[in-house]
């Protein structure tokens, strides 16, 4: 997660640490008219699994499609969109292997290769770091049946400084091939606050609120319990370490949120394990079954409407939106 890890170092690629902490984002800032598909069905989260109930259930297929790039007749299509390989399984994987099982198409965008994340830049050279990662994010996604993975190969921890305009346009082409339904990415709050993933969750909202605002857009978060319960060990990784304010939303506002049946938190550490790079050590330190536990709940919260709606109604609407941030 670039930084999510534990912040020590030894032999073989470990996390970076990122030790500087970054002002603020600003909030995301969509032009105005952009709301259009924010009234949608509202989720109940209660709804149980599997997950996506953000519109009517799918037909009785008689087959499912075996690839991730076929939706089927009556699929759906769920976009993640993050910035190092590992976020993606950390914060969705469950949710993509649900969503898989019944025969939905999965996409998945990561902004940067990681190419940083190690304390040994001499054993592990950034191409050499890259190459390894991105082979560990096929085969963490394969694990999930997800085979549809688009790399923007900005180069690892320069999200913040990259051209917004011109990386909001990438996601957006992304979004106007893939038609998603559901969108999934960072909120503002970055997860673990790295400046990395604060850009490109602006990024992939800016790109939702041009491109495909009727689709669902919902940001990972976590509950008051999963800091309770794994407080230790996030601050023993150095989880928050960039992040003075850890996301915490209560049950009762998710959109959806899980506690992985056995079958997908089995994926789940598959698809971690496979990021051997950056979990290895860590799942060797407090073994499997606890790794498991602790990486089993999943939750999303929507994109924060009445926010978006504030900013927007301030902004005209012939302004840019990094104008408006
Ligand atoms: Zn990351």
């Amino acid at each position: 997660m670039g930084g999510m890890g534990r912040p020590t170092s030894a032999a073989g690629p470990t996390p970076t640490r990122v030790a500087r902490m970054t002002p603020p984002a600003p909030a995301v800032a969509p032009v105005a008219g952009t709301l259009v598909g924010l009234t949608g069905p509202v989720a109940d989260a209660t709804s149980g699994w599997p997950p996506g109930p953000w519109g009517p259930r799918p037909r009785r297929r008689t087959r499912r499609p075996r690839r991730s790039g076929s939706a089927g007749p009556t699929g759906r299509t769920l976009l993640g969109v993050w910035a190092h390989p590992d976020d993606e399984a950390l914060l969705s994987a469950g949710l993509m292997a649900a969503h898989r099982r019944r025969g939905d198409r999965v996409v998945v965008v990561t902004a940067t290769a990681g190419e940083h994340g190690t304390e040994d830049p001499v054993t592990w050279p950034p191409a050499r770091l890259a190459a390894c990662r991105r082979a560990e994010l096929r085969a963490s996604l394969a694990a999930l049946g997800v085979d549809e993975v688009h790399l923007l190969d900005y180069e690892d921890g320069t999200c913040d400084r990259q051209d917004d305009a011109v990386a909001t346009m990438r996601i957006a082409q992304v979004m106007e091939e893939v038609q998603p339904e559901l969108i999934v990415t960072f909120g503002p709050d970055g997860v673990s606050g790295h400046p990395d993933h604060v850009a490109v969750g602006r990024w992939a909202t800016d790109a939702w609120a041009r491109t495909r605002p009727s689709a669902e857009l919902w940001y990972p978060t976590f509950t008051p319990r999963f800091h309770r319960t794994w407080g230790e060990l996030n601050d023993g990784i150095g989880l928050w370490f960039a992040q003075p304010e850890p996301p915490s939303t209560a049950p009762a506002d998710l959109v959806w949120g899980e506690r992985l049946p056995d079958d997908l938190a089995d994926l789940k550490l598959a698809a971690l394990e496979a990021h051997h790079s950056q979990t290895g050590r860590v799942i060797e330190q407090v073994g499997r079954t606890t790794y498991r536990e602790w990486w089993r709940h999943e939750s999303f919260r929507r994109a924060d409407v009445v926010a978006l709606f504030a900013r927007s109604a301030a902004v005209p609407a012939s302004a840019g939106i990094r104008q408006a941030a």
